[in-house]
């Protein structure tokens, strides 16, 4: 077991990874944010609704 695999694995930052962000649309329309390499997926609320202004849910 060699000492050098000394990566980000286990570290559950509340953040996200350094990984580059995949962004994978659900077929219900819903779109996902994470990485693929940690398997980290989270739901993006931001649905891609016309620019409407008034909703601002933030
Ligand atoms: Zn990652």
């Amino acid at each position: 077991m060699p000492a050098k695999k000394r990566r980000l694995e286990s570290r559950q930052s509340s953040k996200a990874c350094h990984h580059v962000p995949q962004y994978e649309t659900d077929w219900v329309g819903r779109t996902y944010v994470g990485c693929p390499i940690c398997n980290r997926w989270k739901v993006m609320k931001a649905k891609p609704a016309p620019p409407d202004g008034k909703r601002l849910a933030a």
